[in-house]
C-alpha cells in the first residue's frame, strides 16, 4: 500500500510493524469476540513524539486512511480494535514524564504512560494522581481520557476530567491542538473544549499529551467493609453520611456474588469462600483518609452512624483485605488474567450502565433478571461512588462470557445492549466508564436527541475526513 512506504519516509523503519503475526495481537482488546470478529490493523506505528504523530495522521488524511489509537488495550468494549484496519497508533511508545512541578502539584506527561508510572515518577515528591482505576498497571494517560474510566477514589478526588488541566491533540487534519491550561487550575474563560476529549475514544483526535493535576499522599487509609439487608439501604447510608460531613476516599457497593468474585485471593490462601451472612444483600467497601487521628476519628463516626441502618461490621479483616488487594494493589498484565482460574475459559463481559441514584436497588434486580433471561452466569453489580463529596454511581453490571461459543458472546451483547436501553428508560445513561464504540452507537440518538446533531458537527471539525477512529459513535460514513 503506497501510504505504507510514505509512512516508513517520514518515520524511518523501526516505528513500523506489517509483519501479520505482529498486527494479530493489535486486532482485539479486552471485550468479549470470537477469533472471526478480530480485526488486525493494516500497519502499526509507533511514535516516540507529538510530531511523529502529527506525520502520521498527515499521511492518514492525504490518503483517507483510517487510524486508531491505543494504550494497554484493556478496554471492554472493543474501543481501540481498528473496525476499517488502517493504521494503529500504538502510544505506548510514548510514555515519558515530561515535567513534574511540585509547587503547583501537577505533572505533564505524554499519554502513553500508564497511571502506575505516572505515580511511580510523582510519588517521591509526597504527591499522587488519584485517578486509579484497577487496570492503572496498563492503562495509560491517554485511554483514561478517551474512555472517561472511572477510579477507585472516585468519592473525593472524581473522575479524570477532575485533575486534568490540559491536553494536547494531534486533530484528525493533523493538527497540533493544546486544550486548557497547563498551569491555571481553573478557568471561566473561552468554551471548555479539554473537556470534549473525556469520552472522546479517539474520534475527535489522538491525544499526545495530558497535564494532570496531583494530591498529597494521605498519610493513613483505613479500609472497612459493611453488611447491608438491601442495597438501597447501602445508599441511604451513603447519603447520610455526606450530610454528616464524613470524609470518604473510596466507597463501592458490591452485590453478594460479586463480593465472592472480589475476595478469590481469599479463597486462594484459605482454600474455602469468605462467609456472607445469608441475609445480605449488598456489602460496602468504604475507605477513610487522611492523617492517623483523622482517618481514624472518620472511620469511628461511620461506624457508629452504620447501626442507624443495621448494618454489621465484616470483622474478619482477611475478607476485607483480599477485597482491597482485588481492587487496589494486585498487579496484573495485560491478557494474563488477574482474575479466577475459572476465567481462561469463560472471561468477564461488562455493561456500565447508570441510573439515578434512588433507583439502584431496581435496577440491580433488572440486572438479574435480565443476565437470567439470556441465560448468562452472573458475576455480580459492583456501583462505585464517583463524584466528589456526593452521591453519583458508576455501575458495573457483569457476567461471565464464554470466547468459545459465539451463541454465549451474541447473548451478552443482547443483555448488553438491553441494560442500556433500560438505563436510558430509567432516566439514566448507556455508559459511566466504558464510553460507546461502535457497540453502543445505535442507543447514541435515544439517549442524547437533538443533541446528536451537535456532536456530529464537532466531530466533523475535528476530523473532517472521518477518519479518528471510525464506526466508533457515529456510523463510518457520517464521521
Ligand atoms: C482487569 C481490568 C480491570 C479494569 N478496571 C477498570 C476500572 O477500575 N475502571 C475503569 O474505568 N475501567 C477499567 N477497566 C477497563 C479499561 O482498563 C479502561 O477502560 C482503560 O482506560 C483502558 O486503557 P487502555 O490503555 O488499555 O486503553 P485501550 O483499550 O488501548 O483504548 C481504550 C480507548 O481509548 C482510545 N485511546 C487510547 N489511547 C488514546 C490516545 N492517546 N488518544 C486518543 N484515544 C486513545 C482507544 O481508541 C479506545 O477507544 C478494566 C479492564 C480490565 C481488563
Amino acid at each position: 500500500m503506497k501510504y505504507i512506504s510514505e509512512l516508513q519516509a517520514v518515520l524511518g523503519d523501526e516505528k513500523l510493524l506489517t509483519d501479520p503475526a505482529e498486527l494479530y495481537v493489535y486486532g482485539a482488546d479486552w471485550s468479549p469476540r470470537t477469533s472471526d470478529e478480530i480485526h488486525p490493523p493494516d500497519v502499526v506505528v509507533q511514535p516516540k513524539t507529538t510530531l511523529d504523530v502529527q506525520r502520521i495522521v498527515e499521511v492518514a488524511y492525504a490518503n483517507g486512511i483510517p487510524v486508531t489509537a491505543g494504550g494497554g488495550l484493556t478496554g471492554m468494549l472493543g474501543g481501540a480494535v481498528s473496525l476499517y484496519g488502517g493504521i494503529y497508533i500504538d502510544t505506548t511508545t510514548m510514555n515519558s514524564i515530561i515535567e513534574i512541578d511540585p509547587k503547583n502539584q501537577t505533572v505533564r506527561v505524554q499519554a502513553g504512560a500508564t497511571l502506575q508510572e505516572v505515580n511511580d515518577a510523582v510519588n517521591p515528591y509526597g504527591l499522587w494522581l488519584p485517578h486509579q482505576p484497577e487496570s492503572k498497571w496498563v492503562s495509560t494517560v491517554g485511554a483514561a481520557i478517551a474512555c472517561d474510566n472511572d477510579s477507585t477514589f472516585g468519592v473525593r478526588y472524581g473522575k479524570i476530567l477532575n485533575c486534568l488541566l490540559s491536553v494536547e491533540i494531534v486533530t484528525g487534519s493533523g493538527e497540533i491542538l493544546e486544550l486548557g491550561h497547563r498551569k491555571a487550575h481553573f478557568t471561566s474563560s473561552g468554551y471548555k473544549l479539554k473537556d470534549l476529549m473525556a469520552g472522546s475514544e479517539g474520534t475527535l483526535g489522538v491525544v499526545t499529551e495530558a497535564t494532570l493535576k496531583l494530591e498529597p499522599i494521605p498519610e493513613t487509609r483505613i479500609v472497612e467493609m459493611l453488611v447491608f439487608h438491601r442495597m438501597g439501604s447501602a445508599v441511604d447510608y451513603l447519603s447520610r453520611l455526606l450530610r454528616a460531613g464524613v470524609g470518604i476516599e473510596a466507597a463501592h457497593i458490591n452485590c453478594k456474588r460479586r463480593l465472592k468474585f472480589y475476595t478469590h485471593a481469599y479463597t486462594a490462601k484459605f482454600g474455602g469462600e469468605a462467609e456472607i451472612p445469608a441475609w445480605a444483600e449488598a456489602l460496602l467497601a468504604i475507605a477513610f483518609a487522611g492523617d492517623e487521628k483523622m482517618a481514624n476519628a472518620q472511620r469511628d463516626h461511620a461506624i457508629a452512624i452504620a447501626a442507624e441502618f443495621d448494618a454489621e461490621l465484616v470483622k474478619e479483616r482477611e475478607i476485607v483485605d483480599s477485597w482491597w488487594a482485588s481492587k487496589y494493589t494486585l498487579e496484573f498484565e495485560p491478557f494474563k488474567q488477574k482474575w479466577p482460574d475459572v476465567q481462561k475459559a469463560k472471561k468477564f463481559g461488562a455493561a456500565d450502565p447508570g441510573v439515578p441514584v434512588g433507583r439502584l436497588e431496581e435496577f440491580y434486580h433488572k440486572f438479574v433478571e435480565v443476565a437470567e433471561k439470556h441465560k448468562l452466569e452472573i458475576i455480580g453489580m459492583n456501583a462505585y461512588l464517583e463524584h466528589p463529596n456526593s452521591i453519583g454511581f458508576s455501575l458495573s453490571c457483569a457476567v461471565f462470557v464464554d470466547y468459545r461459543s459465539a451463541d454465549e458472546i451474541r447473548r451478552f451483547r443482547l443483555f448488553h445492549d438491553e441494560l442500556s436501553k433500560l438505563a436510558i428508560e430509567f432516566d439514566g445513561t448507556m455508559s459511566t466508564f466504558m464510553s460507546d464504540t461502535h457497540q453502543k452507537a445505535p442507543y447514541l440518538e435515544l439517549e442524547h436527541g437533538r443533541s446528536l446533531v451537535y456532536m456530529r458537527e464537532i466531530k466533523r471539525l475535528f476530523d473532517p475526513k472521518g477518519i479518528m477512529n471510525p464506526g466508533k459513535k457515529f456510523p463510518r460514513e457520517e464521521g
